[in-house]
């Protein structure tokens, strides 16, 4: 595309939108009507329009996928690599800022960005040196009342009575002082202070406000829907110098209210921004008639809402009708959506086109079972999720000690692992020299060598040499490389011999996870870098892309598109979830149905949407109620297949109610999910036919032994099966 052709690729409205680029905007539209692409035309139009440097454009996206493509694109636009933008999540450029910033706010630029583990052990150990019983008050009440308020911007001495807590005795402000502060001792701070501190810094520095107020000329958000109250006021301190601010959101795509979202900035944009002109976008160029049809049919049952047109706005055929497929149970929709993706694939789709978006983590693991089973390459999206894994965490604790040594926190997690003999007289001792001499645990650790506290010789030697290790290792990052350094200190340290040597089943896809590790730092220039991507790495993260389908959660969806999507689960306790039925009220069953507008409205080509009568819920077998969204999608716009009743494996038909007349009482009481007996198969079985196993996926039979069959599968090996769990194919 020539760069002059690109406001040719908008509507009048969007162009509009584009072309408005000076003073407060906010474009207010439905799924696919172009949002996205009109910031990203936007911010490219005030380049090549001259009105700003690629870095005085501030531009904020929901997810770091988001802020790729938005890059990709506004590169190509300009025909060049678009260079030092301030383009990135809230959370990413809040942390940049702050960086800079750091000692306003009483930290030092190197500070560590705590995950949720961390966050939480920390909680803990300041409610217990409180004498708080965490037993009665659990942490994590305290932790989502921290957070809340720091959504809402509030510094431990602005939370007012009214929102305060009766927790623990009326005692929370005063625990979040004391975590505030462990926090700053430990130059480190939560995902929610990474905007709070901005903030606090902007209201109290004139003079660095003032700067940004020169540097950022333009401002672009996307999914302003779900910005939160601090978001909100850090946009709003920002945006107050030149007041070139545009916003972009759909109200009906509000899905993180329990993350403190809240739907009424839009109202206090209007309020703020005085005279900002509203853009409304009324064509859906996404997704085909029907998709869009059935989706604007469900959300018209949600009463809060702004109102909106959207009409279609793609020149192609109607295309499909949204598919809502019944299955008897949950494996058995999770071969239904195999079998479909087989069978889209044959027919030429790309992989990387096609995604299965679940309500809730746990609904993956009969996808994932399925897809492994035959063979299909998957991701699941949700980068956190590796992140979250034992030995990724504790590898990034010991590449954290690397690069600050005050991680005191990061320090713990590893210096007795692999196990060096360090007990717990010798760990109180480093600890009290550390808060005796207010050193780090690190320090404390050579200091406690000195003194000769610790009595084992072996314990001695162990701790000297990791204490040495991490002098080396540190020293590699210079020369060598954060690469180099890595591998050699996984090595080096013992950690990951301690995998090496241990037998259990779990190990060899640890070391997996460490090589995947180690070969995902190439992609940042320095171990900072990586830290700090890892540190922000949210649910949504891992890209997309390649020729994978993508499995992934609703709320990770957001603002992405695919030809094909599967939307399993709609069952109620599933979707909408059992807590917004349960306790939620209208307005938590309103976000449910967002979530389900959000999730229909990603399909350009095909939606299937599915529930099952019966579903293994964390290893219990549960009736299912097929959930009350699929009655409110519009019956013109659906085609109903598959069944609830036990079938015969092979092709089944729709059979309307008596849902559960059939099922088995036995399945229910023996949870033998793997042993379900299947009606067709008897011993009429050949040498050399193909079978299909729940389990092992598509093989040979090899050899037969009255019901005995050895079969080789193509991806699970050799295995000897009784013939009644292989059905022939
Ligand atoms: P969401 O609410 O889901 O975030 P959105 O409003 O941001 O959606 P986009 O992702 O920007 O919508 O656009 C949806 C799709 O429509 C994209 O594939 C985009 O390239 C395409 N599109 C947008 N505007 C036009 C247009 N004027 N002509 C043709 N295609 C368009
Ligand atoms: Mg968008």
């Amino acid at each position: 595309m020539s760069n002059a052709d690109y406001l040719v690729r908008l509507n009048p409205e969007q162009r509009a939108a584009v072309e408005a680029v000076d003073g407060p905007l906010l474009v207010l539209a439905g799924a696919g009507t172009g949002k996205t692409r009109v910031l990203t035309t936007r911010f490219a139009h005030i380049l090549l329009q001259g009105k700003a440097w690629p870095s005085q454009v501030l531009a904020v996206t929901f997810t770091n996928k988001a802020a790729r493509e938005m890059r990709e694109r506004v590169s190509a636009i300009l025909q060049q690599p678009a260079e030092g933008l301030w383009l990135g999540t809230f959370h990413a450029l809040a942390a940049r800022m702050l960086r800079r910033h750091a000692e306003q706010v009483g930290l030092n630029s190197n500070f560590t960005i705590l995950d949720a583990d961390d966050q939480n052990r920390l909680l803990k150990q300041v409610m217990e040196a409180q004498r708080i019983d965490t037993k009665r008050w659990p942490v994590n009440g305290l932790m989502a009342a921290i957070q809340r308020w720091k959504d809402r911007g509030l510094e431990p001495e602005a939370v007012t009575p009214a929102e305060d807590t009766d927790y623990a005795g009326g005692r929370a402000t005063e625990l979040y002082v004391a975590y505030q502060d462990r926090l700053k001792a430990l130059n480190a701070c939560d995902f929610g202070d990474l905007l709070l501190h901005v903030v606090t810094l902007l209201r109290k520095n004139p003079d660095i406000l003032a700067d940004y107020h020169r540097r950022f000329r333009y401002i672009l958000v996307d999914e302003y829907q779900d910005t939160n109250l601090v978001q909100y006021y850090w946009l709003r301190l920002l945006a107050q110098g030149h007041k070139n601010i545009c916003c972009v959101g759909d109200d009906d795509q509000s899905i993180y209210s329990w993350r403190g979202a809240e739907i009424e900035n839009i109202l206090r944009f209007e309020k703020d921004f005085p005279g900002a002109q509203i853009v409304r976008l009324e064509s859906n160029y996404r997704s085909t008639r029907h998709i869009l049809a059935a989706a604007s049919g469900l959300i018209a049952k949600n009463s809060d809402r702004l109102g909106k047109t959207l009409r279609p706005g793609r020149a192609d055929a109607d295309g499909d009708k949204v598919t809502v497929v019944s299955s008897w149970d949950s494996d058995e929709e999770a071969r239904m959506i195999g079998d479909r993706i087989e069978a889209a694939k044959r027919d030429g789709q790309s992989l990387g086109e096609i995604a299965i978006l679940v309500r809730a983590g746990f609904l993956n693991r009969s996808l994932e079972e399925r897809l492994i089973a035959i063979g299909l390459p998957y991701r699941i999206v949700g980068g956190a999720r590796f992140y979250e894994r034992a030995e990724i965490r504790d590898a990034m604790a010991y590449f954290r000690v690397v690069a600050q040594p005050a991680d005191d926190l990061a320090f713990e997690r590893i210096v007795n692992l692999p196990k060096r003999g360090l007990g717990d007289t010798a760990m109180q001792a480093m600890h009290g020299i550390a808060r005796a001499e207010s050193i780090p645990l690190s320090l404390a650790a050579a200091r406690a060598l000195e003194t000769g506290v610790i009595k084992q010789a072996k314990a001695r030697e162990a701790l000297r040499e990791l204490l040495q290790g991490f002098e080396r290792w540190r020293a590699m990052l210079d020369g060598a490389g954060h690469i180099v350094m890595a591998q050699t200190l996984l090595d080096e340290s013992g950690y990951a011999p301690m995998w090496q040597q241990d037998k259990s089943p779990e190990a060899p896809g640890r070391l997996e996870n460490l090589k995947e590790l180690v070969s995902a730092m190439a992609d940042y220039e320095s171990l900072a870098a990586f830290l700090e991507h890892v540190a922000l790495v949210m649910d949504n993260d891992e890209a997309a892309e390649g020729e994978r389908v993508s499995l992934m959660t609703l709320h990770g969806a957001k603002g992405l598109e695919f030809d094909m999507v599967f939307l399993p689960g709609w069952e109620e306790g599933v979707f909408p979830s059992r807590r917004s039925v349960d306790e939620g009220g209208d307005k938590a069953l309103e976000e449910e149905r967002r979530l389900a507008y959000v999730g229909i409205t990603r399909a350009r080509r095909v939606a299937v949407i599915s529930h099952a009568a019966n579903r293994s819920i964390f290893g219990n077998w549960q009736s299912q109620i097929p959930s009350r969204f699929l009655d409110e999608l519009p019956p013109g716009e659906i085609i109903r297949e598959g069944n609830t009743q036990r079938a015969r494996p092979g092709p089944s038909v729709f059979a309307g109610g008596g849902m559960f007349a059939q099922r088995p009482r036995r399945m229910i009481e023996a949870g033998a999910w793997e042993v379900k007996p299947r009606a067709a198969a008897t011993s009429a079985f050949k040498v050399g036919e193909r079978v299909f196993h729940q389990k092992f996926g598509y093989g040979r039979i090899t050899a037969i032994e009255d019901n005995r069959l050895d079969i080789a599968f193509e991806k699970a090996g050799d295995k000897r099966l009784l013939d009644s769990f292989v059905e022939k194919i």
